[in-house]
């Protein structure tokens, strides 16, 4: 995902951070398409307000210790969400709601999707999307037929 993305969800939601094994804090970069960012921001929002249901507060110190998703990223085809402290069922319903979702949105455009196989990897696209991989791949193995 595109900087730019990355930093609109870091500067709204201070529960998505990334912490190495050495205790640091580093760039939380959802390892996705851009397609996903506004499934990612609804989900956020969702999290956000069971949040403060249950903790009262959204201050970041305390929702820090509290909760935190550290990683975003696709895995056959799908969105995996990866929380490295304790949330509620709530908030763990809300993000495997959005995880199945991701199955039916390209993670390119952000269109209605389906996940297919190309080249070897699972993926979600759109059919425009879908099309111009199997054509750059049937591009790229032109020369098995030379003229
Ligand atoms: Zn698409």
């Amino acid at each position: 995902m595109r900087q730019e993305l990355c930093n609109k969800l870091t500067a709204r939601f201070k529960f998505l951070c990334n912490f190495g094994m050495d205790g640091k804090r580093y760039n939380f970069v959802p390892k996705c398409g851009d397609g996903w960012f506004n499934l990612i921001w609804s989900m956020c929002i969702e999290v956000e307000q069971e949040l403060l249901k249950e903790y009262n507060t959204l201050e970041y110190t305390q929702i820090e210790t509290k909760f935190v998703i550290h990683e975003i990223k696709e895995k056959w085809g799908a969105m995996s969400v990866f929380c490295m402290l304790g949330g509620t069922k709530n908030i763990y319903d809300i993000i495997n709601k959005y995880e199945v979702l991701s199955e039916r949105i390209c993670e390119i455009c952000g269109l209605s999707g389906r996940t297919v196989k190309v080249n070897g990897w699972y993926t979600t696209l759109c059919i425009e999307h879908y099309l111009r991989e199997v054509r750059s791949i049937l591009g790229a193995f032109k020369y098995l037929w030379p003229r």
